[in-house]
């Protein structure tokens, strides 16, 4: 029997939990809601890039989780430990188990820094660094502006992991860093290691980032994964598994090293009947409602869901107005209705002014919320990514507001006569 019982149940106050929880809010404002989060600060994780670049500083990425928190919304400081959906009802780690009409996971992913040999004994020292940890985001900082020369490795794992193009972003950063700095003898060479078979899954646009890599000089090398580092000695080896060729190992030297971790679901979700299965841990869903297959009062929303698209605050951005409208439905003793296309985007920083802003769907192929070809590195999508999309994820996405490009979609029609879409193939729905 649960010591508490809520009508929408949200695990997970991050992104996509306190995102659900506002869309919930603003469409039935008498709905009780609980949010379970242990975290007391919720983190802008898209800044940790900016703050590497050295754009903005760290505090500016961090708030207060109170802060972010919807008026009305219930938050239960604790942590997950087990889901129990055959009796609706959620574990804590201190030994609560909360009950709920509606549940909604929102726990992200987990970072497997362990998976890679000697890496955690090496992290933040010996040029050995990353942003996908926020203590890390000012030591890279630290790393692009002392760097004195020699080879510097970037590495993407095998594994799904959130925002997939960030390990690019940092590269052509530190890369305009260096060449910046050839004029007093900074002599550098850039090494892009990826355990996948292209740099990103949408061939328009990976082709584009094979271009800009090549532009630059920058190396890159598929089917690398890495397995160890020795920090001391600066060695990184890779498990190197091209197709068609006996599976080898590669030691390459570094002065700097960023590193991507394996990422995986976590470990209380895979554990738990609300998984794929055991190896594939993410919370099953239905990846056009987000409602769960086999348990129709579970939903999932943002990085834990099995929603087969990238895994990014802009997929939350819009599955958060199609899992609450659901969410009511099923209050309501309605059945949910499809909404949510798979869309992803990520904004490639590819130098101080410009970036590419990848967006697509499940069809895999680029789409475009500001009607402009979006294959093309631009001034006004890095505004967006310096100043817009901070402000708009505080102010607007956090608080429910719909996605900008709602906004825009009446003069599609204009924008298609006058020849502005002819990149895209088909219209998106
Ligand atoms: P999160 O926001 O990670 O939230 C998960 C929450 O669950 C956390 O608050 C955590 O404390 C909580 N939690 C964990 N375990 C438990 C438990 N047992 N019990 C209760 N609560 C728990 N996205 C973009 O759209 N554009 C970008 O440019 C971009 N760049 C990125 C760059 C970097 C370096 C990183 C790291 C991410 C980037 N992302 C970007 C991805 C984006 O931040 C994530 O996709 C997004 O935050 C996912 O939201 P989420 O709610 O699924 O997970």
């Amino acid at each position: 029997m649960a010591e508490l019982h809520a009508r929408v149940l949200i695990a997970g106050g991050g992104t996509g939990g306190i995102t659900l929880a506002s869309w919930l809010r603003r469409l039935r404002p008498d709905l009780e809601v609980a949010v379970i989060e242990p975290s007391p600060f919720h983190d802008y994780q898209s800044g940790w890039v900016l703050v590497a670049g050295g754009f903005v500083d760290l505090a500016s990425t961090r708030r207060q989780e109170a802060a972010v928190m919807p008026p009305g919304v219930r938050w239960i400081h604790g942590a997950v430990a087990a889901f129990d959906p055959d009796h609706d009802a959620v574990e804590l780690a201190d030994g609560r188990r909360l009950g709920y009409d509606v549940l909604v996971v929102a726990l992200g992913l987990q970072l497997n820094w362990s998976a890679v040999r000697g890496l955690d004994a090496c992290l933040g020292r010996h040029g050995v660094t990353s942003i996908y940890s926020r203590p890390l985001a000012s030591y890279t900082r630290h790393c692009l502006e002392t760097f004195q020369g020699g080879t510097a490795v970037f590495t993407h794992p095998a594994t799904p992991i959130k925002c997939g193009g960030a390990p690019q972003k940092i590269m052509h950063l530190a890369d305009q860093r260096f060449k910046a700095r050839s004029g007093v003898g900074v002599r550098s060479r850039l090494l892009f290691c990826t355990a996948q078979p292209a740099l990103f899954p949408v061939a328009a646009y990976s082709e584009r980032m094979v271009a800009i890599a090549a532009e630059r000089g920058e190396e890159v090398r598929y089917h690398h994964e890495l397995v160890a580092v020795n920090g001391a000695e600066r060695m990184a080896t890779f498990r190197v598994a091209e197709p068609g060729q006996p599976e080898r190992e590669e030691v390459i030297g570094f002065d700097l090293l960023h590193v991507v971790p394996p990422m995986a679901a976590p470990e209380v979700v895979a554990r738990s009947p609300l998984a794929v299965n055991p190896e594939e841990g993410w919370v099953e869903v239905d990846p056009r409602t987000g409602q769960h297959p086999r348990y129709p009062h579970v939903f999932a929303i943002g990085d834990v869901g099995s929603f087969p698209t990238a895994k990014t605050a802009a997929a939350v951005r819009l599955q958060a107005p199609v899992v609450a409208a659901n969410v009511l439905a099923v209050l309501e003793g309605r059945a949910p209705q499809p909404g949510y296309d798979g869309y992803s985007a990520c904004p490639l920083i590819t130098s101080d002014h410009s970036v590419m802003l990848l967006e697509f769907d499940y069809r895999q192929q680029p789409v475009s919320s500001f009607l402009v070809n979006p294959v093309k590195e631009r001034w006004f999508t890095w505004l967006l990514e310096r100043f817009g999309f901070p402000w708009i994820y505080w102010n607007r996405m956090l608080t429910g507001q719909p996605h900008e490009a709602a906004y825009l979609k009446p003069f599609e029609g204009i924008a298609r006569r006058l020849g502005l879409m002819r990149w895209q193939n088909k219209p998106r729905h």
